[in-house]
């Protein structure tokens, strides 16, 4: 069974101490290619250089909406105030191992009671529309992270056309917004949260699979029946094409097979 984890953090520090055998743990087990995704200038970075390292390692450029603002809300390691530069952005989105932009969007979930919710949300807006502006210069399509916010999201992809289209990444909404941004010509990211439990089985069971990419998101949110509090790694993402196969009630080798010709067709790779 061929793979491709289509949303990754491999350059991330959680794996300084083993990334080679990450990396070739994926190759193994048929993990063919990985897509790493930055979150902030820093990360971008950290990513582009990884992929000039490895040649099945690919790439995506972006600015996390919860970095656009001090997060009371957020963990550690997500407190990261980052000002948004267009021309940066612009740059690192040109370089030649990104194939797309991401992750941006919005987070309406991660507000504190003494945060400006409004002010926040209209500037996530914003620079959501400058990364579309971004995509459409560079002719790439867009990862998009989104909480709490697919009704405003579905409002802003519509009135603003990313060319390349792109994938709503993490999916966490329902099954009726899941068909709005189908419709949009986007494709729907499931990772191991659809693992666990029951909560996206009829959005699987529905969706056509031309329409959804799978992904770890890794080190984070390890799919069942990996244990909760540990990492995982891009290989891991075959539990997920699993799941997928259980619910559709198919071969997951044909289900593999379709999900990865999407990502190849989306991210040109
Ligand atoms: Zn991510």
């Amino acid at each position: 069974m061929k793979l491709i984890d289509s949303h990754a953090h491999v350059h991330d520090s959680k794996f300084d101490k083993d990334r080679d055998e990450v990396i070739q743990r994926a190759v193994e087990s048929g993990v063919s290619q990985i897509i790493t995704v930055g979150t902030n200038e820093e990360t971008s970075l950290q990513a582009i250089e990884l992929a000039k390292k490895y040649d099945n390692i690919f790439v995506t450029v972006g600015l996390h909406p919860l970095h656009l603002f001090e997060c009371s809300e957020c963990g550690e390691e997500e407190q990261i105030f980052e000002e948004f530069d267009y021309k940066k952005y612009l740059q690192l989105a040109s370089n030649g191992n990104v194939v797309a932009i991401g992750e941006v969007g919005l987070d309406y979930h991660h507000f504190g009671t003494n945060d400006d919710v409004e002010k926040i949300k209209e500037k996530q807006n914003k620079v959501l529309i400058k990364f579309i502006k971004i995509c459409n210069e560079v002719n790439k399509p867009i990862v998009i992270h989104c909480w709490d916010g697919y009704d405003e999201l579905l409002e802003i992809l519509g009135s603003n056309i990313v060319e390349k289209r792109g994938v709503i990444h993490s999916y966490i909404g329902s099954w009726k917004n899941a068909q709005k941004f189908t419709t949009l010509g986007y494709k729907i990211g499931l990772n191991g949260i659809a693992t666990y439990g029951e909560s996206y089985d009829k959005l699987i069971r529905n969706i056509d699979l031309e329409d959804l990419l799978i992904e770890t998101d890794a080190p984070y949110l390890p799919p069942r029946p990996l244990p909760r509090e540990n990492r995982c790694e891009p290989k891991d993402v075959k539990l997920v094409a699993e799941k997928i196969a259980d619910v559709k009630n198919m071969n997951v080798d044909d289900v593999a097979k379709q999900i990865t010709k999407n990502i190849k067709e989306l991210f040109d790779i």
